[in-house]
């Protein structure tokens, strides 16, 4: 059964229960999102309830017996990386909601996700996007990192990593209107989709192709 539960949560150490991590767009969420959540805790007794780096909130130390209901009652898709593919689109509030924001930050990571999500590519992908130069979102270390500024528009920057392998991203492009963002995403999508090996995430990815100059050419941003 706990193999069974594997295909929508991630196995414990105790290989005997299952963490589940339903997906939360950019961490915003509802109060019916929150009354779910608290009311599958309570009622399959799940041990622990964490916030993830992800922006999401991971029930750990589900029973395998109850992950079917849960899932049923919560309504909500398994929103972390199964495997590969659009692992996570990390944005800060951005203007809608924050004093400093300057750009759309959340609006744009809908856009971004919608073009992204459905092109099933087979490698872990993580953004970060923020509504202004401070970039709470974290975007220079994720595969791909984007701001904002009101004067000039946005700046993407691509190769960034945490952890064992740290790499700061490299800016790709800068000056762009929304459109102009959107294009260029979708581009680089298409190219990474196209020349990437087997799971080969973004930092390796810029310097196998020769670097971020390599690939502004490549996609004709010169
Ligand atoms: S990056 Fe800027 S807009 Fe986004 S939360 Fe931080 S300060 Fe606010």
């Amino acid at each position: 059964m706990i193999q069974e539960s594997a295909r929508t949560g991630i196995v414990q150490k105790d290989k005997e229960t299952v963490a589940l991590i339903p997906e939360i767009k950019f961490g915003m969420m509802t109060p019916d999102d929150l009354e779910k959540i608290a009311a599958v805790s309570r009622k399959y007794e799940i041990p622990v309830i964490k916030i993830t780096s992800a922006q999401r909130i991971a029930l750990v130390g589900v029973k395998p017996e109850h992950v079917e209901a849960i899932w049923e009652e919560l309504g909500m898709e398994p929103g972390h990386g199964l495997g590969t593919g659009l692992n996570y689109i990390k944005a800060c509030p951005g203007e809608a909601v924050c004093r400093l924001g300057q750009r759309d930050s959340l609006g744009m990571a809908e856009r971004i996700y919608d073009v992204v999500k459905p092109m099933g590519i087979e490698s872990k992908i993580k953004f970060g996007v923020s509504g202004c130069p401070l970039a709470c979102g974290e975007g220079i270390i994720r595969d791909i990192g984007i701001f904002g500024k009101k004067s000039t528009g946005w700046t993407i920057q691509i190769g960034g990593n945490s952890g064992l392998n740290a790499r700061l991203g490299e800016v790709l492009a800068k000056d762009l209107d929304d459109d102009q963002l959107i294009d260029v995403v979708t581009k680089l999508m298409t190219y990474y989709k196209e020349n990437m090996k087997a799971k080969e995430r973004m930092y390796r990815f810029v310097p196998r192709m020769g670097g971020v100059e390599a690939i502004r050419q490549a996609l004709g941003l010169e």
